[in-house]
C-alpha cells in the first residue's frame, strides 16, 4: 500500500537548525581514530582525508584487533582487509574487498577512487594493484592472529560459518564437501568478540560529507568472504545533499538491506538521524530479530544519531564524535532496542 512520506515520518523529530560544523562520528569507542579526523576537520582539511587518517589510525592500532592486520584470522588463518571511501560532493567510491598483505586498506581504497576509473578492486588483484601504487606488501599475521587461529583448530574448527556440508561443520574441521538437503540451521557466531567495524562519517563547514570504513570482517570465515563494510549504501554511505551513515556489525545479514543507503535516503525525506538511523535497523529486524549490529548517520546540519539492534551481547552500543561544541573527542551511547 502506498503511504504520503509525510504520514511515514510524521512520528519522527525533525532536526531544527543548524548544528555546529565541522563533525566527525565513527563507531564504537575508537577514540584515537576520532582524534585523527577532527585534528584534520579543526584545521580546515578535507572531509575524504579526515576519513582516511582516522580510519588509517584504527588500522595502525589494531582498534579492537578487529581493524587492521593481526586479526579474525579466516578458516586457513590469513587477515584479509576489507575497506571503502565515499565522496558525498561527487558520489565517487574507492573499495577493496579481500585485501592480502597491505596494511593501509581506506588507503587502497582511496587510491581505487582517486587513481582508477573504477569502484572496487578485490582479493590477490587489489594487492598488486596496491603495490604497484605504492604501498608495502607485508605479512599481516601476528602472534595473536596466530594463536586464535590455532586455538580454533585444536576446538575442532568452532564457530563455524559453513552449514549443510560434511563432515559436520559444527563438530569437525574440513576439509567439506556439500551434503546432501539443505537442512541444517545454524547459528550465527558473531557476537561483540568477533568483530568491530570502524565506519567513520565526517561533515566540513561548507557542506561536504565523506564516509569511510576499515576492517578484517569476521574471525574464521571461509576465505573469500566479503562483508559489508566496502559494499556501497551497506557499510557506508554520503551524499552532501542528505547526509552519511556508516554500519557495523554481521555484514553477511546487513548487507542484504543496505542499511547505510537506506538511512540517508530517510534523511533527505526528512528524518532525524535518530530516527533515520532507527529505521534501517528496524528494517533488518523484521526479518533477523537477534542480529548484531548498528548504524551512526549524521545530516547535512550537523546533527547526528545512532541506533543498535538488542541482541544477548549488545544492549548499548558506543560511538565517538567531535565537534567544534567540545573541540574533543566525545563517547556517546544508545541503548540499542
Ligand atoms: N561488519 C563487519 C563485517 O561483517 C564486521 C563488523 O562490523 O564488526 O565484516
Amino acid at each position: 500500500m502506498f503511504l504520503p512520506l509525510v504520514l511515514i515520518f510524521s512520528s519522527s523529530p525533525f532536526s531544527l537548525g543548524q548544528a555546529p560544523l565541522p563533525l566527525a562520528v565513527n563507531t564504537w569507542p575508537f577514540k584515537s581514530a576520532s582524534a585523527a579526523a577532527w585534528s584534520v576537520l579543526r584545521s580546515g582539511g578535507s572531509v575524504l582525508d579526515a576519513v582516511e587518517k582516522g580510519c588509517s589510525r584504527c588500522e595502525q592500532e589494531q582498534c579492537d584487533g578487529s581493524v587492521g592486520f593481526g586479526g579474525s584470522p579466516d578458516e586457513s588463518g590469513e587477515t584479509t582487509l576489507d575497506a571503502m571511501i565515499m565522496n558525498g560532493n561527487t558520489m565517487e567510491v574507492g573499495a577493496v574487498a579481500d585485501l592480502r598483505r597491505i596494511k593501509n586498506a581506506i588507503g587502497v581504497a582511496r587510491a581505487v577512487m582517486e587513481r582508477t576509473e573504477h569502484t572496487m578492486l578485490v582479493g590477490e588483484s587489489a594487492s598488486v594493484f596496491a603495490e604497484n601504487m605504492g604501498f608495502v606488501a607485508e605479512d599481516l599475521t601476528t602472534n595473536t592472529s596466530l594463536n586464535i587461529f590455532s586455538q580454533w583448530l585444536k576446538g575442532n574448527c568452532q564457530p563455524n560459518y559453513r552449514k549443510n556440508v560434511s563432515p559436520d561443520s559444527s563438530k569437525s574441521c574440513g576439509p567439506y564437501r556439500p551434503e546432501a538437503g539443505l537442512t541444517q540451521k545454524r547459528a550465527r557466531p558473531v557476537n561483540i568478540h568477533s568483530h568491530d567495524t570502524i565506519g567513520l562519517i565526517a561533515l566540513d563547514g561548507n557542506g561536504h560529507v565523506a564516509a569511510g570504513t576499515s576492517t578484517n570482517g569476521l574471525n574464521h570465515k571461509v576465505p573469500g568472504r566479503v562483508g559489508d563494510s566496502p559494499i556501497i549504501g551497506a557499510g557506508a554511505y554520503a551524499d552532501s545533499s542528505a547526509g552519511a551513515a556508516a554500519a557495523t556489525g554481521d555484514g553477511d545479514i546487513m548487507m542484504r538491506f543496505l542499511p547505510s543507503y537506506l538511512a540517508v535516503e530517510l534523511m533527505r525525506a526528512g528524518a532525524d538521524p535518530s530516527a533515520a538511523c532507527k529505521s534501517a535497523i528496524s528494517r533488518i529486524k523484521r526479518h533477523y530479530s537477534d542480529f548484531f549490529g548498528a548504524i551512526i548517520c549524521a545530516n547535512i546540519t550537523g546533527h547526528y544519531g545512532a541506533a543498535c539492534n538488542k541482541a544477548p551481547s549488545l544492549a548499548e552500543f558506543h560511538y565517538m564524535v567531535s565537534n567544534p561544541q567540545s573541540d574533543t573527542p566525545t563517547l556517546k551511547s544508545v541503548d540499542c532496542f
